[in-house]
């Protein structure tokens, strides 16, 4: 089961495939940024590219910090 999606990145400025969130990400979303509701935030698949955005709106993004880079 894929739980993937499109959308644009604020980042990459175009639209890119994004993924759910992993616990890790989930974690520093509900620590550095008081969401409490991580289920709707998705993270840039492009690589190099550590942007995570709400799925309803594009101006509710983060840049994860370093160390949180994909394989
Ligand atoms: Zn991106």
């Amino acid at each position: 089961m894929t739980t993937e999606v499109k959308r644009h990145c604020p980042t990459c400025k175009s639209e890119e495939q994004h993924r759910h969130v992993t616990p890790k990400e989930s974690h520093w979303l509900r620590t550095e940024h008081d969401v409490t509701f991580t289920n709707d935030w998705w993270r840039c698949k492009r690589e190099g590219c550590r942007t995570i955005r709400y799925y309803h709106a594009e101006s509710q993004n983060h840049q994860l910090p370093e160390g949180f880079d994909d394989d």
